[in-house]
C-alpha cells in the first residue's frame, strides 16, 4: 500500500497515548497497518436474542433490554452508595450495577469504568440494544461493559449485519478502546486511506483467479455488506497472503536453479550397482522413486536441494547410501550428518554393510574419537581415499576437510540449526556447493512443508517395507497399571525387551524429573535385579552416561529402558517389543508417533501401550482415540497441525513461519496455498525474475521487509 503513511495517532479517535499502545501493543504504526489489522470473528448484528434464551459463555449476543434499576457501589465495602434522585458522587463509586428486562427475563449488565457516562445514558425506563459477552457471576446472569445503542430511534449506527471483532488487549481495552471505538478508528482510517490504497496483484492475477480487489476486500473486511462480500473480501486476502509468500520462496528457489552451479553428476557408476544388486530386499516403490528423483537432480547441473520425508522404517538409510554411491561414481565424497552419536553409529553399522560389496572406503567421526583415529580420518578425507563420512557435529569442526565434498545427507533436519548447517557446504575446495539431501522422519503435513520448506524441493516414501507388522496400540488407566507389568514380564520372559517413556515436555521443569524418578524407582522395584535389568536414559546425564545406558539397551543386556521424550529419534532396537508411554495424554500426536515407531521394527509382534491419567481432557481423549486407529504418520501429522496449529508442530518450533501469516491458516487454508503456490511457479517459469511490467506490482511487494528475512529452510 503506498500512497502517503498516515501516521495512526493522527486518525480520529486515536491520539499520542491511543498510537503508542497500537505500536506496542499490535504493532501497528500507520493507517494503512490499521487496516491490515483484520477481525479475528464476526458477529451477526442483525438477530436480536431474547434473554430468556441466552445462555452463558457463548460468543457475543445482542439483546433488547428496558433499563429497570441502577446501582452505584464502593468497592471497598461492596455497599450501594447511590440511590436513585440523589447527586451522585462519583469519586466513591467503584462499581455499576443495571438491571434490564426485555420482559422475557432480566440481566444485569456491570460497569468498571465509564460510569458516570453510563449513568448518565441508562435512564430508567428507556430502551436499548445491547450486545456483548454474557457470563454467569454469583449464579446470575450478567455482562460486563456491553455496547449500546438507544433503540428509540431505531439507531443501528449503521451497523452491518456481520460486524467485526477485534482481538485486543488488556492495556488498549483499559485506554478506552473498546470493540465500538476499535470499529470507529477503523472506519476513520478506511475513510482516509482506502482512496489511496494501490492495488498489490496484477489485473491480469485479479482476472484469472476470480478475486475482487483490493479496496473492496479491505473494506468488506472489517464492515462486510453481507455474508458473500465478507466471503470474497476474506479469500481475496487468504490469497494473496499465502501467494505472495509462496511467491518469494519459490522466487528463491527458482534463482537457485537457475544458477547452475551445481556439481554435474551424470554418470551412474559401478558402485551403485554392486550395491543395487546385493541389497537383500526389493526396494519400495517410493523408495526406487525417490532415488529416481534424487539422481535426475544431481545429474541436472544444478545443486540439488532436497528434502526427503519418510515415516520411521520407512528405508531412508538405503536412498542415502545409493545417492552417497551416485557422487562416489562420479569421483565425489559424501557424509552423513546425524543428530546424535547413537545415530550415527547406527547409521554407520547399517551402511558399512551396504557398502561392503563396492570395496569404498567409509568412516564414523563423533566427539568420542580417540585422538589418532581422527587423524587418520582428517587425512583420508583430505586426500580423498575415504569416499564416505558417517558422523555428528565433529563433522562441522574447522579441521575437517574434504577433498571434494560432493554431497551432504543430513539426517533429522530439525535438531541442526541453520547457522550449523551452511557450515559443511563450506567445506569444499572448488567453491561449488555439495548437494544436499536432508532427511527427516517427522511427517509434515503438506501445508507446513510447502512454507516452511517451501523453497526445497521435497520426496516423500510413503510406504513401508512388506512384512512390518503393525504395532497393537491400547490404552490404559491407572487401574490397569499391574496389569501392564504383567504384559511386559511376559513379553520379557519370551526374550523381548521394553520401553517405558516418561513426558518431559519442558527439560527444566523439575516436577517432570520427579516423575520420571519415582517412576524408575516402581519400576525397579517391580522389574527387580536379578533376574531384570533397566537402564534409564534422561537429558541430564551426562554423554557418557547416556551411551552407556543406551548401549546396554542396544545389545540386549539390558530388559526396560526407561528413558525421558527425548530419547533418540531413530534409534533401532529390533528386539524391543513394548512401548509404555506414561501421561500419554501431555505428548502431540506427532510426538507420540514417533515414540511409538521405536518399536515393531523387528518380526515380533509389538505394542504400544498409551497410559493416561484420569482427568483426560476432550483433546487428549480425541488424540488417543487417533493414535489407537491409525499409524499413518501423515494422517496424525495434519490433525495435529488442526489440532495444535502448526507454531507447536514437531520440527517447527526452530525454524518459525517464514513470515507471519494475518488471516491464512495453515491448517485450514490448505487449498488456496496448493493453489496459490502452482500459480505462483506458473507465473515464476515465465517471468522469474519478475521483470515483466504486468508484475511489477508483485515486484514490489516482494521487495518490502517482511519478505526480506532469511530464508529459514534455505540450505546454501
Ligand atoms: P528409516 O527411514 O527410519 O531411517 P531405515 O533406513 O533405518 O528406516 O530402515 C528400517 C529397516 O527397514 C532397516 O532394517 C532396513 O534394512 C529395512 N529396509 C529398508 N528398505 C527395505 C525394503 N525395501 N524392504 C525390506 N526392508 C527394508
Ligand atoms: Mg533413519
Amino acid at each position: 500500500m503506498h500512497g502517503q503513511e498516515i501516521d495512526i495517532q493522527y486518525l480520529a479517535g486515536v491520539g499520542p497515548k491511543r498510537a503508542r499502545l497500537f505500536r506496542s501493543e499490535l504493532g501497528v504504526e500507520s493507517a494503512s497497518d490499521l487496516l491490515r489489522y483484520y477481525p479475528f470473528r464476526y458477529v451477526d448484528r442483525s438477530s436480536v436474542t431474547p434473554i430468556a434464551s441466552i445462555v452463558p459463555d457463548v460468543a457475543y449476543v445482542q439483546f433488547r433490554g428496558r433499563v429497570m434499576r441502577r446501582q452505584l457501589w464502593s468497592a471497598d465495602k461492596g455497599e450501594v452508595v447511590q440511590k436513585e434522585g440523589q447527586a451522585v458522587k462519583y469519586n466513591v463509586v467503584k462499581r455499576m450495577t443495571v438491571l434490564v428486562t426485555d420482559g422475557t427475563g432480566e440481566m444485569e449488565l456491570v460497569f468498571f469504568k465509564g460510569i458516570k457516562w453510563a449513568y448518565e445514558k441508562l435512564r430508567p425506563g428507556e430502551d436499548f440494544l445491547f450486545f456483548g459477552k454474557p457470563q454467569v457471576f454469583n449464579g446470575k446472569l450478567n455482562m460486563v461493559h456491553p455496547e449500546m445503542d438507544p433503540l428509540g430511534t431505531n439507531n443501528f449506527e449503521g451497523l452491518g449485519s456481520l460486524t467485526g471483532i477485534y482481538s485486543s488487549t488488556e492495556k488498549l481495552k483499559n485506554a478506552g478502546v473498546t470493540d465500538k471505538v476499535m470499529r470507529k478508528i477503523m472506519q476513520a482510517a478506511l475513510n482516509e486511506t482506502l482512496p489511496s490504497v494501490e492495488e498489490t496483484l496484477p489485473e491480469y492475477v485479479l482476472r484469472e483467479k476470480g478475486l475482487c480487489n483490493l479496496r473492496f476486500a479491505l473494506y468488506n473486511i472489517h464492515f462486510p455488506k453481507d455474508a458473500a462480500s465478507l466471503e470474497k473480501a476474506r479469500y481475496r486476502l487468504k490469497f494473496e497472503e499465502l501467494f505472495l509468500l509462496q511467491l518469494s520462496l519459490l522466487k528463491a528457489k527458482f534463482i537457485r536453479s537457475r544458477a547452475d552451479n551445481g556439481i554435474p553428476m551424470p554418470k551412474v557408476e559401478v558402485a551403485f550397482n554392486q550395491c543395487y544388486e546385493n541389497i537383500p530386499f526389493e526396494l519400495t516403490g517410493g523408495q526406487k522413486r525417490v532415488i529416481k528423483e534424487i539422481r535426475e537432480d544431481m545429474r541436472s547441473g544444478k545443486q540439488m536441494n532436497r528434502l526427503l520425508q519418510g515415516d520411521v522404517g520407512s528405508g531412508k538409510t538405503m536412498v542415502a547410501v545409493l545417492s552417497a554411491l551416485i557422487a562416489a561414481g562420479n569421483g565425489y565424497q559424501s557424509c552423513i550428518m546425524a543428530p546424535t552419536e547413537v545415530l550415527a553409529q547406527q547409521h554407520f553399522r547399517n551402511i558399512q554393510k551396504y557398502l561392503a560389496p563396492t570395496g569404498l572406503k567409509s568412516a564414523l567421526l563423533t566427539g568420542t574419537s580417540k585422538t589418532a583415529e581422527r587423524r587418520e580420518i582428517h587425512a583420508g578425507l583430505e586426500d580423498g581415499s575415504l569416499t564416505l563420512i558417517v558422523g555428528t557435529h565433529a563433522l562441522l569442526e574447522d579441521n575437517v576437510v574434504f577433498k571434494n565434498l560432493g554431497l551432504a545427507i543430513i539426517d533429522e533436519q530439525h535438531r541442526f540449526g541453520v547457522d550449523q548447517r551452511s557450515k559443511l557446504w563450506r567445506k569444499t575446495s572448488d567453491g561449488r556447493p555439495p548437494h544436499v539431501l536432508v532427511m527427516t522422519a517427522t511427517p509434515i503435513p503438506r501445508t507446513l512443508a510447502m512454507t516452511f520448506y517451501g523453497d526445497l524441493d521435497t520426496s516423500v516414501i510413503n510406504e513401508m517395507p512388506p512384512g512390518r507388522k503393525p504395532v497393537v496400540t491400547m490404552t490404559a488407566g491407572e487401574g490397569k497399571r499391574y496389569a501392564m507389568y504383567n504384559f511386559i514380564r511376559d513379553q520379557i520372559a519370551l526374550g523381548r525387551q521394553a520401553f517405558i517413556v516418561y513426558p518431559l515436555i519442558f527439560e527444566s521443569e523439575k516436577m517432570d524429573y520427579k516423575n520420571l524418578e519415582l517412576g524408575y524407582e516402581e519400576v525397579i522395584r517391580q522389574f527387580p535385579f536379578p533376574p531384570y535389568k533397566t537402564a534409564i536414559v534422561h537429558g541430564k546425564q551426562t554423554a557418557e552416561e547416556k551411551n552407556f545406558n543406551m548401549a546396554a539397551f542396544v545389545e540386549g543386556r539390558a530388559n526396560i529402558l526407561v528413558a525421558t521424550s527425548v530419547i533418540e529419534v531413530g534409534v533401532d532396537v529390533p528386539n524391543a517389543s513394548v512401548m509404555v508411554i506414561e501421561s500419554s495424554e501431555r505428548f502431540g500426536l506427532s510426538q507420540l508417533h514417533q515414540l511409538r515407531g521405536r518399536v515393531g521394527r523387528g518380526s515380533e509382534k509389538s505394542y504400544c501401550i498409551l497410559m493416561t491419567g484420569n482427568k483426560l481432557s476432550k483433546e487428549g481423549r480425541h488424540r488417543i482415540k487417533l493414535m489407537c486407529s491409525t499409524e499413518d504418520g501423515f494422517v496424525l501429522a495434519e490433525e495435529d497441525l488442526k489440532m495444535r496449529g502448526p507454531g507447536d508442530m514437531e520440527g517447527t518450533q526452530q525454524s518459525g513461519l517464514p513470515i507471519e501469516l494475518s488471516i491464512a491458516s495453515l491448517a485450514k487454508d490448505g487449498q488456496i496455498l496448493s493453489d496459490a503456490r502452482r500459480y505462483a511457479s506458473v507465473i515464476l517459469d515465465k517471468d522469474p525474475g519478475l521483470d515483466a511490467p504486468e508484475n511489477q506490482r508483485l515486484k514490489i511487494e516482494l521487495s518490502k521487509s517482511k519478505y526480506q528475512k532469511k530464508d529459514y529452510s534455505k540450505i546454501s
